[in-house]
């Protein structure tokens, strides 16, 4: 009855409010520790810690770090809400995965070879993608950061492969791994196994956020599959429409 739909929508309202209010507050919080370290330490130079030069270099390397993260959080804060209003668009385009894949590994090379991890990827020759160029990069780049940033050891590898009649691009790495009962909100805002660990490695806990918003902007699907101390595979799962 109307009054049934009534109460279901202002229950809905009720919700929508939560998830704005909590998403308010961990962004404060977000905010708040990089601003909080850069003001003691700052505050600490002026004390007179700027006299000890070697201690004065650790002070300011912390502040640039602090200012890096705060930096990044307003990148990726911005990207989500262009997203969710709408306002980025797709344009989709065919693109040799191959070499789109290529050139993102360049930009990890350096960081995975330091971490003795190996970058390997499984695709088809001749395997085109349609996607929009920018966002689909951006989808990897968040993809292979997290693989790189979760593995101690082994591999990060980048597949392309058929499961029934969809087509599977996905990025598995031998890492960490998410325990069971996290992995239904991975992917959510903020939402993170260790909050202390993803901010120590310089995370914002919203790449898979955006990850998964970009993939269901391109109609695509997104799941994970994850093994403690095993490792993790991303899948993005492609419905052929051309
Ligand atoms: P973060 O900035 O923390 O990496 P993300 O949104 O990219 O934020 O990821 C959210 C959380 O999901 C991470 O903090 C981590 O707990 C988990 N996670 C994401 N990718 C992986 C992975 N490849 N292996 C293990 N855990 C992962």
């Amino acid at each position: 009855s109307f009054l049934i739909i009534l109460l279901h929508d202002i229950s809905r309202l009720k919700q929508l409010e939560n998830i704005r209010r909590d998403f308010v507050a961990n962004v404060s919080h977000e905010f708040k520790t990089p601003v909080t370290a850069i003001k003691g330490y700052a505050e600490a130079l002026l004390d007179g810690a700027i006299d000890d030069r070697e201690n004065a270099k650790k002070f300011i390397q912390i502040i640039k770090n602090q200012a890096d993260r705060l930096d990044a959080l307003v990148e990726d804060l911005l990207t989500l809400s262009r997203i969710e209003s709408g306002d980025i668009k797709i344009e989709k385009q065919k693109i040799l995965l191959e070499s789109l894949v290529d050139s993102v590994f360049e930009i990890f090379k350096d960081r995975a070879e330091k971490k003795g991890l190996i970058l390997e990827k499984e695709i088809p020759s001749e395997t085109f993608i349609y996607a929009d160029k920018n966002r689909f990069t951006q989808i990897m780049v968040n993809l292979i950061d997290n693989a790189i940033k979760f593995t101690e050891k082994g591999l990060v590898k980048v597949r392309f492969f058929k499961e029934n009649d969809k087509e599977i691009l996905s990025v598995e790495d031998t890492g960490i791994g998410i325990p069971k009962d996290y992995l239904h909100r991975i992917g959510e805002r903020f939402y993170r196994v260790d909050r202390a660990r993803s901010r120590q490695l310089g995370g914002t806990g919203l790449g898979l956020a955006i990850v998964k918003h970009l993939v269901l902007a391109h109609g695509w699907q997104f799941k994970i599959d994850s093994e403690v101390d095993k490792g993790t595979e991303v899948k993005i799962i492609i419905h052929k429409k051309f």
